[in-house]
């Protein structure tokens, strides 16, 4: 697929200090000459970020972008959750990122989770076909899931519910996500499936990560990224053309466009888009 055709968005996270807001004004500004199809900006773990989450989200729409909220049910009431939802509307958000989120570490078995197509169902409910739903779909399939087959049954029941796209986890192999998406063919869904890219810039942090969330980093990849883990420029540079290659084989190989993860940093995302042939001139 060329890149005119593939949609891309970025992922951010709601910063907690004054600098951090400051240089993801900067970032917004540089990753914005990209002519995203959104900005999305995560909720923390039983909705700790509700707030945070809401002013990034206006820093967005004050700058002109369009912006996704990511929205789970956290420890709220459905009366929480529509307020928050009706505020997002009458604010002009029109896409959303609605998943059912983790239970605050700390929390054990005290709160109830609510279930990303359930959640789905409720937005459709309310606000009917007002937002476009993204829901989260798992080429490595999810670290809970029954079984690989009952994961993609689940993300069918969300696109059932009423979500429009899915992105994925993150993942380093590229058939992991080939054989997903044919997976997901052969159980009727039809719906765009989106690759979410993590660029590779800090390796401990990949590591932890990466081991709570089920994504894979394979065996070969952990030793050079460890080789590089004292060399910032290096790492940075090698993580540059290996998630360069796999975006690339991900767009040749059909993907309908790319969301990446930019840790709220725009230098490196930036040289990945430009790589692929996004041009930057908006
Ligand atoms: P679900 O779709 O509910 O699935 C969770 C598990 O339950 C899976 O194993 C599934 O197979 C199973 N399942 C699904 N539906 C049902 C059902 N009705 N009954 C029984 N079992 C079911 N986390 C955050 O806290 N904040 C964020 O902003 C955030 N953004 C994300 C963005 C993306 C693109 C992705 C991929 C993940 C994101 N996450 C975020 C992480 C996500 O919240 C976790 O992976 C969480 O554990 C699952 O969320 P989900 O929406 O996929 O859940």
């Amino acid at each position: 697929m060329s890149t005119d055709r593939a949609d891309l968005s970025f992922e951010f996270f709601p910063p907690k200090t004054e600098q951090g807001k400051i240089k993801l004004a900067t970032t917004r500004q540089e990753l914005g000459k990209f002519n995203p199809e959104f900005f999305s900006v995560t909720y923390g773990a039983g909705g700790s970020t509700r707030a945070t989450t809401a002013d990034q989200v206006a820093a967005i729409q004050a700058d002109g972008f369009e912006v996704a909220p990511h929205i789970s049910f956290g420890g709220n009431s459905e009366t929480e959750v529509l307020e928050l939802l009706n505020s997002y509307k009458a604010s002009g958000v029109k896409h959303l990122v609605a998943l059912r989120g983790d239970l605050p570490s700390g929390m054990g078995g005290a709160g109830q989770l609510v279930h990303a197509n359930q959640l789905v169902a409720f937005i459709r409910q309310h606000t009917g076909d007002h937002f476009d739903i993204n829901v989260a779909a798992y080429p490595e399939i999810h670290p809970e899931a029954e079984s690989y087959s009952k994961d993609v049954y689940w993300l069918g029941e969300k696109f059932k519910a009423g979500a429009n796209r899915a992105i994925t986890q993150y993942f380093y192999t590229a058939d992991a996500y080939f054989k997903f998406v044919d997976e997901c063919a052969k159980a009727g869904i039809g719906e765009p499936i989106i690759p979410g890219i993590m660029p590779l810039t800090n390796y401990a942090n990949l590591m932890r990560f990466s081991d709570s969330c089920g994504a894979d980093i394979p065996r070969w990849l952990r030793w050079q990224l460890k080789e590089r883990s004292d060399n910032m420029d290096d790492l940075v540079s090698y993580g540059i053309d290996i998630v360069s290659e796999l975006s690339q084989k991900l767009l040749d190989g059909g993907a309908p466009g790319l969301h990446i993860y930019t840790m709220n940093q725009w230098q490196v995302t930036g040289t990945l888009c430009r790589n692929l042939g996004f041009s930057d001139n908006h």
